[in-house]
């Protein structure tokens, strides 16, 4: 977890929402990489029946959502919280 003081750290944030599941998780990290593995791994965990019944296809599609969510990312992204 992060403190943001006057907007200077550059924070990713993931919403399981955003995902497309129906749930309040929230990533917060400033390294993309460890964001989008925690994601990946609350949706394994958590989701699992759900991740395991898509098809490769879609899978796939959850996970360059996360790429496209981190990509976009950016501070600002804290105000919308
Ligand atoms: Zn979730």
């Amino acid at each position: 977890m992060y403190f943001i003081q006057g907007g200077f750290i550059i924070v990713h944030i993931l919403r399981c929402r955003d995902l497309g599941f129906n749930d309040d998780f929230i990533v917060i990290d400033a390294d993309p990489k460890k964001a989008k593995e925690k994601m990946i791994e609350h949706v394994k965990d958590k989701h699992k029946d759900e991740f395991e019944e898509l098809s490769d296809f879609h899978k796939d599609e959850i996970i360059s959502k996360v790429d496209y969510l981190l990509n976009r990312g950016c501070g600002c992204g804290v105000l919308k919280l």
